[in-house]
């Protein structure tokens, strides 16, 4: 559990569950309430040091200016919202200093190696968790956000050791539109406290620069859509006992006072602009409410067909964030897309949240900034893929609560089979395919008789034969019975191996699919939230066993006890030896998936066809080699090239894609697109490299539309670039697959919608065929 500290006068203690529940209703005649939140980045460790002393301070000072403060106030601690990764750095750091300290910042007590301590167990970046909520730290903090309501939220952090002391304001360009003024003027007015205790300090500080206050997934950004204030603290970091700095060397213990000092002026400032902010955040909720009375949309209408699962985790995600979610009463019908009590919901807009929901599902293509600290668009409803539209219509039915769950329905001597429609399917299957059943998926749709009447199985449809397997019939249900019970999966007991379209069970377009044996790349070099993410859904959401393999041990392992070889965002440099050992495993059958900057590997592999595009030339990067860049960079050297230095950033801002949500077409006939529910599919992007299959026409299974950008801040010059470029492409080589994406498809974990390409990438991999072109005898 995350535990917190509550500190207040020994009045309000004694009444401390009255005081929450008024908080959790919404009410504002109650003491005013500040949350302080320690160390999100673990490897930032003085905020998670400052706050024991933060707590004792409060619990033991017998100052009046104390105790009368704390008369009017709930302080809600949280000590440290990042245990595991706090647990990494502290074990890092301890390991390597010496019984004499070393600043130089060369020690390797400065220099934590791959996994940092940044991310939690998973390796993720908490701090961009807040919207999504796929870790059981950030599920607990906005349980304890949303139960106190607060009226500041603070959030410590720490920077590069060279800079000073950072709080917010940011850059006031960078705020996000959908935060009032209001709460940019209470920002400005709390900086005041820390600005006066720093100064008495003798400490140098910045604010108005660098940082933004635009992505609702951060700590100190979430609070500002929901009535309360967010603060962004960044001490600069010792990263360790001592360190060399710009600013003389800088000492932990330097660090942990600075945090204590802005913890306090915290405490100050709600104290002293306590009217200000209990009616910053009264009217926040009125304006809020008045805004959705004058609307004449009455409801949010969300519709995944066929996916109860789907829908299931997007209401749960919005009830955590305390937006109320209905069933659908009646059906709407908004250009053929259907909304009714089994394939949809319905989220009222009259209701306390309303702002946090338009934040959250809204789309924006125009910025007055072009820079962004984090990403540009963050819309839950194109990361969930859902239909979704708005009515006026009176569609709210009773409170939402999850369906039950469905599982086998009866008894086959046949096969069972199910949709890969719901995203309970891959966690079924990756059970199932524990086993020991040999289970098939289907590359061609067909219709089979069931006990329920007859059924459409589409692509990616699992069937389980009853007989050809290595044991008893009455095994075999039992295991299916069982995988399937705890899960929203309807799975048929067919009564024929006769298709009734064409197609039957003994076909060969029905696909062997093999027990995944996993290996993940790993190691220096890599992105490791983005290997992160694709360890989290191995692990936590298939379940499925998966070894953490070195990059450094790619050239000496043998390979072949692997069926896949996933490889996250990031830089690969292999040896001669570990690239012919992985061409190897291709060959003989294995499958590499790659997302991102394993692009880059795959453009350097002659064998391969899949090649990055320039950005000048627009053309193919398939007829050099790596090593023949050099060329073209001195070509480019000879003409002087000259713009004004102002313009430096803003211009290094239009080369990035900065966390993008661009439209797709997907081709679902291809084996690889199973389980998609629409021709276009939302994904996200954070590279700006192009890519495109040759000589396969048939293997790009996903490509950019010729408008693609749907939501974000990309360049135009980026947005033609990628336009009608490839988003996924598969390829069989030799006996095996290699399947290569530009999105990160299953980014954050939260983007379950475009992650569908890779689970049928782990299950499918080698389910389609190799291009016939002319000449080529099978
Ligand atoms: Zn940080």
């Amino acid at each position: 559990p995350i535990l917190n500290v509550i500190s207040t006068s020994p009045k309000d203690q004694a009444r401390l569950k009255d005081i929450e529940a008024a908080r959790a209703r919404g009410e504002s005649d109650t003491p005013v309430v500040v949350h302080l939140g320690y160390s999100v980045h673990g490897n930032e460790s003085s905020g998670a040091n400052a706050a024991p002393a933060v707590a004792w301070h409060l619990a033991s000072s017998t100052d009046a200016s104390v105790t009368e403060m704390l008369e009017r106030m709930v302080v809600v601690i949280d000590p440290m919202l990042n245990p595991d990764g706090l647990a990494r750095f502290a074990s890092w750091a301890n390991s390597y200093r010496g019984a004499t300290l070393v600043s130089d910042p060369n020690t390797l007590e400065h220099n934590q190696s791959w996994p940092s301590g940044r991310g939690n167990h998973y390796w993720f970046d908490l701090n961009r968790d807040w919207l999504w909520l796929q870790h059981p730290e950030s599920q607990a903090h906005v349980a304890t956000f949303q139960q106190w309501r607060p009226h500041i939220f603070s959030d410590f952090h720490e920077q590069g050791t060279n800079a000073t002391y950072f709080f917010q304001p940011g850059v006031p360009t960078r705020t996000h539109p959908l935060t009032p003024q209001s709460n940019q003027d209470l920002t400005v007015a709390i900086a005041k406290f820390h600005a006066k205790a720093l100064d008495a300090r003798g400490e140098f500080y910045f604010s108005r620069e660098d940082f933004d206050d635009f992505y609702y997934g951060k700590g100190s950004t979430y609070p500002d859509i929901q009535g309360s204030i967010g603060i962004l603290f960044e001490q600069a970091s010792s990263r360790g006992h001592i360190q060399d700095s710009r600013n003389g060397v800088l000492s932990f213990e330097h660090t942990i006072a600075n945090q204590v000092t802005t913890s306090l002026t915290t405490l100050q400032a709600a104290d002293a602009l306590r009217d200000q902010l209990i009616a910053h955040q009264k009217q926040f909720f009125e304006d809020a409410k008045r805004g959705a009375a004058a609307n004449p949309n009455k409801a949010m209408l969300f519709a995944a067909d066929g996916n109860p699962a789907r829908l299931r985790a997007f209401a749960q995600l919005l009830q955590q964030h305390g937006i109320e979610v209905h069933k659908v009463k009646g059906s709407v019908n908004v250009q053929g897309q259907e909304y009714n009590a089994t394939n949809a919901i319905a989220v009222p807009l009259q209701q306390r949240q309303q702002r946090l929901l338009e934040a959250i599902t809204e789309l924006r293509t125009q910025f007055k900034d072009n820079t962004f600290y984090d990403v540009s668009a963050f819309s839950v409803t194109k990361a969930y893929d859902l239909a979704s539209t708005k009515t006026a219509l009176d569609v709210i039915g009773e409170t939402y609560s999850a369906p039950k769950n469905v599982g086998l329905k009866a008894e086959s001597q046949i096969a069972y089979a199910f949709s890969w429609n719901n995203d309970d399917a891959a966690p079924l299957l990756a059970a199932l395919s524990q086993t020991g059943l040999r289970l098939r998926s289907v590359s061609k749709p067909l219709r089979v008789q069931t006990t329920d009447g007859a059924k459409d199985l589409g692509i990616g449809s699992i069937v389980i034969p009853v007989a050809m397997q290595s044991m008893p019939a009455a095994k075999v249900t039992e295991l299916v019975k069982q995988a399937s019970a705890s899960t929203s999966v309807e799975v048929f007991a067919l009564s024929s191996g006769a298709g009734l379209g064409g197609i039957d069970l003994g076909s060969a377009s029905l696909k062997t699919v093999e027990r995944p044996r996993v290996a993940l790349l790993a190691g220096q070099g890599l992105d490791q939230t983005s290997v992160g993410e694709l360890w989290h859904w191995l692990d936590t959401y298939l379940h499925l066993p998966t070894t953490q393999l070195s990059l450094d041990r790619v050239a000496s392992t043998s390979l072949e006890k692997y069926t896949h070889i996933i490889m996250g965002d990031g830089s690969y440099r292999f040896s001669e030896e570990a690239n012919k050992n992985l061409e190897r495993f291709i060959k003989q059958g294995g499958v590499v998936i790659g997302i991102e900057g394993a692009l880059k590997w795959a453009n350097s592999q002659s064998y391969l066809h899949t090649k990055l595009v320039k950005a000048e030339s627009g053309k193919a990067d398939s007829a050099k080699k790596t090593e023949g860049d050099d060329k073209s960079v001195e070509k480019s050297e000879k003409k002087l090239q000259r713009l004004p230095y102002k313009d430096q950033d803003g211009n290094a801002a239009k080369a990035l894609v900065a966390g993008v949500i661009f439209e797709t077409d997907v081709d679902r006939s291809h084996p690889l697109a199973a389980g998609i529910p629409r021709d276009r599919l939302p994904v996200f992007r954070a590279q700006a490299d192009v890519y495109r299959l040759e000589g396969d026409p048939y293997g790009t299974v996903a490509a950019y539309t010729s408008s693609p950008v749907i939501s974000g801040y990309v360049s135009d010059e980026n947005a033609k670039r990628i336009a009608g470029s490839a988003a996924m492409t598969a390829e069989r080589v030799g006996n095996g697959s290699v399947i290569m994406a530009s999105a990160a498809l299953g980014f954050r974990s939260g983007w379950v919608g475009s992650r569908r390409l890779l689970e049928n990438a782990l299950f499918f991999g080698k389910a389609f065929e190799k291009a016939r072109t002319e000449g080529e005898e099978e």
